[in-house]
């Protein structure tokens, strides 16, 4: 069994009529629960009604630090309801993305400002809600992002636990993230030739501190690169990674199986 922790099924990429057999495709790479995450208060219904419609899917409620200049004021309110759904199992995808420009009549620094107070705001939510929360951190170069979601975290970690989605960085640059009890995880990124850091950080990351994700509709594994990403190509990537760290999928699958039924609390 294996987990697609962090995907994006409701987006227009993924057409309903293609959901079921999209489950169906997954189920038999023996992809079995799979997480669905909202980017914006817009998308949170379809992610839980596709959550409701599916026993493998499970959704995160959160809005995405590129949506957050469209968050009203009150987004707050309706981001609880949402999030109290009994197949919402985590608060994400939240984060700060420093790599994107500030949308048109925003200054950069209040965009970053705005995404920080969102991000703040998500993690209070989570403590309040008893679930843990999905980070998306980017920068153009180094890594200010990860650094300033880190220091939010440290208020919340004795709470909350936070993974930090498409780990780009060093093992060495986990290792705070780790100390506050939090994880990452890893996506087809890591089978990509040109991106060696991902997957030299996946060969040597300590078994129950990472999990598996897809991240689809984008970064399709390899052999499927530059085409939709889906659930289903999770066991590529566990193939890929599982190769490259000297162990059997069947091990890989169980630990990071093990590592995503605790994040999300799954049954
Ligand atoms: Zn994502």
């Amino acid at each position: 069994m294996i987990i697609d922790s962090h995907c994006h099924l409701a987006s227009s990429k993924f057409p309903e009529a293609d959901i079921a057999e999209l489950v169906g495709r997954a189920r038999q790479q023996d992809v079995t629960q799979i997480i669905t995450l909202a980017t914006s208060l817009d998308d949170c219904p379809r992610n839980l009604q596709l959550a409701e419609q599916h026993a493998e899917i499970y959704a995160g409620i959160g809005i995405h630090p590129c949506d957050a200049h469209e968050a009203p004021e009150d987004y707050l309110d309706a981001l609880t309801t949402y999030a109290q759904h009994p197949r919402c199992v985590a608060i994400g995808e939240t984060g700060l993305d420093h790599f994107h420009p500030a949308p048109e009549g925003w200054s950069t620094e209040d965009y970053h400002r705005r995404q920080s107070q969102l991000l703040e705001e998500h993690f209070q939510l989570a403590a309040r809600l008893d679930k843990n929360i999905v980070i998306h951190t980017r920068d153009q170069t180094g890594d200010a992002s990860l650094q300033e979601a880190l220091s939010i975290y440290r208020r919340y970690a004795d709470q909350v636990q936070a993974v930090f989605h498409c780990f780009p960085f060093s093992l060495e640059a986990a290792q705070p993230i780790f100390e506050l009890g939090g994880i990452i995880s890893f996506t087809g990124i890591t089978t990509f030739k040109n991106a060696t850091t991902p997957l030299e950080t996946a060969t040597h990351c300590p078994a129950g501190s990472f999990m598996l994700e897809t991240d689809a509709p984008y970064l399709a594994p390899v052999p499927h690169r530059g085409k939709r990403n889906e659930p289903a190509y999770t066991q590529n990537i566990a193939e890929h990674i599982a190769a490259a760290r000297g162990e059997t999928t069947e091990c890989l699958a169980a630990h990071t199986t093990k590592t995503a039924k605790s994040f999300y609390k799954l049954p």
